[in-house]
């Protein structure tokens, strides 16, 4: 049985971006279902889907990235491939399209696991990845408000981080992730990020790193969202992959690995999970997590915020 769930970020959604919100995971979730429903892999869904939500602007992963503070974009990407744990995942890649695809490229084409920075766009171009600029109009004004509050101590300092996130969950909203299972019972997570608002340069978040915001095994796939700096201490992605191998279904996997999360770092998050039997599970902890998901056998796809 084939499954396919998305997420466009854990934060918070405002109202005028609800429906662009709905409507990009359904978009990314229609071209999974395209792939699964002819027998294809869960691989080449979770990529398609997510190739899908960096397109769309509406999202913080390809075009439409947040600034760092230097006003620049560096995009994480990782995928994952269950059946034997494969991995592939670049940080801090700038100017180029899909970071979903290097990090594919980076998995099927190296020995190695993570590419960064400058040897992550060197190899873009080897791969023959077109330049491409994924800043837009509207992460450049935010970039401009949130810089100018911040200098103006509004925001304190870095350690503060973490207050900034609870009291202003809008500044997570948009890294996108997929998760999916295919008729022949393979697993695959995949997750593209513009990482965090104001990020220094040179900061790697959860999504790149195996087990923080991407992992897939033969029992399951994960991909999370939220303040990735807390997501990386507990490895939220593995910690419910783990709870998949103990025999809980991707609901409770969900759910236990969040509760985890939040009784240890407690940091503001979202996960989705799918387990190899074609069932599905999400949790968060935010006002909003835009998700859509759809399995083999129902009759529309479900979308939510
Ligand atoms: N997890 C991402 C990061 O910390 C941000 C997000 O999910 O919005 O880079």
């Amino acid at each position: 049985m084939y499954a396919i769930l998305v997420h466009g970020g854990a934060g918070k959604v405002s109202p005028e971006r609800f429906d662009s919100a709905k409507k990009g995971t359904r978009n990314a979730v229609e071209a999974g279902i395209e792939i699964l429903k002819s027998g294809g892999r869960a691989l080449d869904a979770v990529e398609a889907a997510v190739k899908v939500l960096e397109d769309d602007p509406t999202f913080n992963a390809g075009t439409g990235s947040v600034l760092t503070f230097n006003g620049e974009v560096e995009m994480d990407a990782a995928i994952a491939y269950g059946p034997n744990f494969d991995f592939g995942a670049v940080a801090g890649v700038k100017n180029i399209r899909h970071p979903i695809s290097l990090a594919r490229q980076v998995m099927e084409k190296t020995d190695h696991v993570l590419l960064a920075g400058k040897g992550a766009n060197n190899f873009a171009s080897l791969m023959g990845f077109e330049p491409h600029d994924p800043v837009v109009q509207r992460r450049r004004e935010q970039w401009e408000s949130y810089r100018k509050d911040f200098l103006n101590g509004d925001y304190k300092d870095w350690p503060k981080l973490r207050k900034l996130f609870q009291e202003h969950p809008e500044f997570l909203h948009g890294t996108v992730g997929a998760v999916a299972v295919d008729s022949h019972g393979e697993t695959a997570a995949a997750t593209s990020t513009g990482g965090v608002f104001l990020k220094l340069l040179g900061r790697v978040g959860d999504t790149p790193i195996p087990g923080a915001g991407t992992y897939a095994t033969p029992h399951g796939a994960a991909s999370s969202t939220g303040l990735g700096e807390g997501m990386m201490r507990v490895l939220i992605t593995k910690v419910a992959a783990d709870f998949l191998k103990m025999g809980l279904d991707a609901q409770h996997a969900a759910t236990a690995a969040l509760n985890y999360l939040d009784n240890t770092v407690g940091t503001e998050a979202g996960i989705i999970v799918v387990d190899r039997h074609g069932e599905i599970g999400y949790a968060y902890n935010t006002p909003n997590m835009s998700h859509a998901y759809f399995k083999e056998g129902m009759k529309e796809i479900e979308s939510d915020l």
